[in-house]
């Protein structure tokens, strides 16, 4: 920050510099509001192909599942085929406005009716809204049902609701969002839930108190709970319902139906299973689907067909209300229906068995240097948790630094909590053996550098714009104007 070079050679503006050249106009001149109009501006002066290419050069600086290999466990990033971005182009979807009536948008109801319906079948849940616009968002609607359901009982005082260590940040913060005491469930060596634990929250006059239980299935550990239909059980004898986190749907889909495992109620993030863009935040969709215990309490309007081809929207008999404005996001749920479409039923279970033999086969290549934290002797399904210790002071940040210097993007790192110095591999299925065996090089390359020359990697990356950012005020107080930078160089000279 001390060198004020970086910013000014940054500066491409000229003065009176245009990229548009206009015709004359052919009406009259009229005064324009002169409260509106402001002389400092000072807006860059530029020609279109400097801001072309601009523009181009910035996004080249970042990583994109288009352009390099983005193993991001649990947060999926496969690929987004472009026949999803075509059918949401369409402009029959594109240009429907969202307050047209339900007579002239009988196509996009259609489109979200069968999505709905999709979505049923591959989940085994009787009900379906695709309003909640993300994964967290779909959470807290699911367990606002959840609330909705005891309170209908008349029954206030269930309010503890249970959730495995291994889960997603986003579970515990739901529970308080939501007026409900989250409990943490220890996992036993295994990474499963312990049963005991688990048995005793849910006993004698605790049971009256309980509200339900979160879980991911798969785990955020990769590892299937084979207790699970035991798990459920034990919940609901003690009055529970149980929440399923369906985030990461890619081990399972087209093969095991969470509606039929006895989950209660669970978002998808179709923005992750289903192929949808989601890097720099969205937009993305938590659909959440609910089985007969629940269905009634989803959020509406949902779609229903009826007589003659026709489609309505209805809002559920005890509905929670709304969560989101209009229909949700309406891009994705094209996208996603196209992609359901596109694979067929075959598809989508070869995609969720294509999905585990990479992350299996990942796993393999790789377990003398990083071998998995938990899952012995076992398979992972989508994606695994790996302990590393390469010595040398090297940590687990070193390791995803110096794997974009290789041209990667770094899997997910320090999480699930219970891994230690976890880096976290979700290959997805979309990957070529070629890909998965270079990546895998990549680290055990990185595993003989830590040992002759660690400080390589404790420098890592090299090659970027910026090396280590201070995360927090990078994502909290990002400097997206390079103009408050110079100020910033000004102040910190
Ligand atoms: C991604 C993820 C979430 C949150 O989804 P968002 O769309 O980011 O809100 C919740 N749980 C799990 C297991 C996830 O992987």
């Amino acid at each position: 920050m001390k060198n004020l070079e970086t910013p000014l050679v940054f500066e491409m503006s000229v003065s009176g510099r245009q990229g548009v050249s206009l015709p004359k106009h052919d009406v009259e001149e009229t005064a324009l509001p002169q409260h509106l109009l402001r002389e400092n501006l000072d807006l860059p002066e530029l020609d279109e192909l400097s801001v072309v290419r601009h523009f181009t050069n910035l996004s080249q600086k970042n990583f994109s599942v288009d352009g390099q290999f983005y193993p991001l466990g649990s947060c999926t990033m496969k690929y987004n085929p472009k026949m999803n971005e075509e059918a949401a182009a369409m402009p029959g979807f594109r240009r429907t406005h969202p307050l047209l009536p339900e007579s002239m948008t009988q196509g996009s109801l259609e489109l979200m009716y069968k999505l709905q319906e999709s979505l049923k079948e591959i989940t085994g849940f009787t009900g379906f809204s695709l309003q909640p616009a993300a994964g967290a968002h779909g959470e807290l609607t699911g367990i606002l049902m959840i609330k909705a359901y005891h309170q209908s009982k008349g029954d206030a005082k269930r309010v503890r609701v249970l959730i495995p260590d291994s889960a997603h940040g986003t579970n515990p913060a739901t529970c308080s969002m939501a007026g409900f005491i989250a409990e943490t469930i220890p996992s036993d060596e295994t990474g499963a839930v312990k049963l005991d634990a688990l048995r005793e929250a849910c006993s004698g006059e605790k049971a009256e108190t309980l509200a339900g239980l979160m879980i991911t299935n798969p785990s955020t550990l990769g590892l299937f709970e084979r207790n699970i239909q035991e798990i459920i059980g034990i919940v609901h004898e003690a009055g529970g319902l149980v929440y399923g986190d369906g985030a990461n749907m890619n081990a399972l889909i087209g093969i095991v139906k969470p509606g039929e495992l006895g989950f209660d109620v669970m978002h998808l993030n179709l923005h992750k299973t289903f192929s949808t863009p989601h890097g720099g935040g969205g937009p993305g969709s938590g659909a959440v689907g609910a089985g007969p215990l629940l269905e009634d309490f989803l959020p509406g309007p949902i779609i229903v067909e009826k007589e003659g081809d026709a489609y309505a929207f209805v809002t559920p008999l005890k509905s929670i209300g709304r969560v989101k404005s209009f229909n949700g996001n309406f891009s994705v749920l094209v996208k996603t229906f196209a992609y359901i479409l596109s694979l067929g039923s075959k598809g989508i279970r070869r995609a969720a068995e294509y999905a585990v033999l990479n992350a299996n086969y990942l796993k393999a290549l790789i377990k003398d240097n990083y071998p998995a934290a938990y899952g012995e002797g076992r398979p992972c399904m989508h994606e695994f948790a790996s302990s590393p210790n390469l010595g040398n002071d090297v940590h687990t940040l070193d390791i995803a630094k110096r794997l974009i210097d290789y041209g990667f993007h770094p899997p997910t790192i320090y999480f699930p909590l219970i891994v230690k110095e976890s880096l976290m591999i979700e290959p997805t299925e979309t990957e070529s053996k070629e890909t998965l065996e270079a990546f895998a090089e990549a680290l055990n390359v990185i595993a003989e550098e830590a040992k002759t020359n660690p400080e390589l990697l404790k420098a890592a990356p090299h090659d970027t714009p910026v090396s280590r950012l201070d995360e927090t005020t990078a994502a909290r107080k990002p400097v997206l104007c390079w103009r408050m930078l110079i100020k910033n160089c000004e102040q910190a000279v």
